[in-house]
């Protein structure tokens, strides 16, 4: 068979591996100049740094798995984070059980609500089940109360799903809380977080080496403009301007883009993909001549226009970057947003008083370089019931299949579970491919 996949992030990566193993002819085309998607990086002093923050956790065995695969277990490294949440003007570090105890932003009874609820979800392994038909909004005030929904959950649901906030579904926040309370080593209370030295692009980069070795090609800088269709069936696709015939094609870009290169999806498969909503995700990154805050992951409950601050370089070390101490100031946007049609300059004046808020004695001359990203599939909004709006990986054109982040559920979109999809669809491929040339009575 021969294979055209859309899109080298992890997922189409992951995919191409498992069809040529079966043995197929395999193209990737990609619009940009690097393979790698959501996880791109950018160089800074010296080393690459991922464009928008990521870490793994000890559940994400199959990245894990990858990287070993790859003889790059040797530069993962687990640490301990210093986690903090921002709110009324004060950081409180959430890094033990006893940080809990001492936030003392919302009274006690509250804050014993906020660490039974995150005692009781951490338990649960039917989350599913249990939380399909409720919003978190609801569960959380339910089992928190108004102070520590406002001081706490509220803020973050917010800043990560703007306007949707309130239609998110407790499945999500679940299983993101049941996560982060696995990703623990050796019987530690303390949360631990994986990295790769040198950034994650070195095991995407090693996989696209080594699948390029294979006999993969991989068409950098083609951005796929159209799906053809002849007779119901996949024909091939226009990349760059010229026409390649394939006898399947797997479309690993956001539902959006599938939506637009690929017009002739049928009407219910097209309804389907248009229900799922995304946020835009956007990254401000600074290069500061010293620290801004004590921590890695700052989330904020007060109002600023940022939902966290990764201090990155309070988790890797900033002599690996030239000196330069790397803050990602992060936030999820509607499409309509006005801060996504501003530049790294406009954008970091917009958040300048946010800025001085985490560290008043803050001066723009701490900056020795700014960059923005944005991304449009950066988090989609998983709600009530979702397991009925994900979309199927046959798309209901023969030869055509969709594999991206609309499909992880019920965790939140990572590396780890694109991997998952990317393998899986391929596999799917090539059983369909086996079915097809059965039918035929021919081989493949
Ligand atoms: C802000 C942010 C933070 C994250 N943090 C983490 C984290 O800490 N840990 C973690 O594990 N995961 C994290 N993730 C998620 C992780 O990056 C994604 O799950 C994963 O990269 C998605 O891979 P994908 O291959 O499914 O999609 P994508 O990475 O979106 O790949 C799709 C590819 O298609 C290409 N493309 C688009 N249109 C076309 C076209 N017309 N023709 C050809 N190519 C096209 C794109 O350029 C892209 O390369 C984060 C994501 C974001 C946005």
């Amino acid at each position: 068979m021969k294979v055209g996949i859309v899109g080298a992030g992890v997922a189409g990566l992951a995919a191409a591996r498992v069809l040529r193993e079966a043995g197929h002819e395999v193209a990737i085309f990609e619009g940009r100049d690097e393979v790698g998607g959501q996880v791109v990086t950018f160089p800074v002093g010296g080393e690459e740094l991922e464009c928008f923050y990521h870490h793994i956790f000890t559940s994400d065995t199959t990245v894990i798995r990858y990287i070993e695969e790859l003889g790059l277990g040797p530069y993962l490294r687990w640490i301990e984070p210093r986690n903090a949440h921002f709110v009324r003007g004060r950081m409180y570090p959430f890094v033990t059980p006893l940080d809990l105890l001492r936030f003392t932003a919302i009274p006690l009874a509250s804050r014993i609500r906020l660490g039974l609820a995150a005692l009781w979800l951490r338990r649960r392994a039917d989350g599913v089940q249990r939380y399909e038909g409720i919003t978190a909004r609801e569960w959380m005030l339910r089992a928190v109360g108004q102070k520590a929904f406002d001081a706490f959950w509220g803020p973050l649901l917010k800043g990560k799903f703007a306007d949707q906030a309130d239609q998110v579904g407790m499945v999500w926040l679940w299983n993101k809380i049941h996560l982060r309370f696995a990703s623990r080593k050796g019987g530690s209370s303390k949360e631990v977080l994986g990295y790769l030295e040198g950034s994650f692009k070195r095991y995407y980069r090693a996989l696209a080496d080594r699948l390029e070795a294979q006999g993969v090609t991989i068409r950098l800088e083609t951005p796929v403009e159209q799906v053809a269709v002849e007779a119901g069936r996949v024909a091939g696709l226009r990349a760059g301007g010229a026409f390649h015939a394939c006898d399947a094609i797997l479309l690993t870009v956001p539902n959006v883009i599938a939506l637009r290169i690929a017009p002739d999806l049928p009407p219910d498969y097209r309804a389907t993909l248009q229900r799922v909503r995304y946020q835009w995700a956007t990254c401000l990154v600074l290069a500061l001549d010293r620290p801004l805050t004590p921590y890695y992951w700052l989330s904020i409950g007060d109002d600023l226009p940022f939902v966290a601050c990764i201090e990155h370089t309070n988790f890797m070390p900033p002599e690996r970057y030239g000196g330069n101490h790397l803050v990602y100031l992060s936030n999820y946007t509607a499409p309509d947003h006005p801060v996504l049609r501003m530049d790294a300059d406009e954008v970091f004046e917009h958040y300048l008083d946010g800025i001085r808020k985490l560290n008043p004695a803050f001066d723009r001359a701490w900056v020795r370089e700014k960059w923005f990203f944005k991304d449009p599939g950066g988090q989609p909004v998983i709600t009530t019931h979702y397991s009925r709006s994900i979309p199927d990986m046959r798309t209901g054109i023969d030869g055509l299949y969709l594999s991206n982040t609309s499909q992880v559920y019920p965790e939140d979109r990572g590396q780890n579970y694109s991997l998952l999809l990317g393998e899986k669809v391929a596999r799917l491929m090539h059983e369909d491919a086996l079915q097809t040339a059965r039918s035929r009575g021919a081989g493949i």
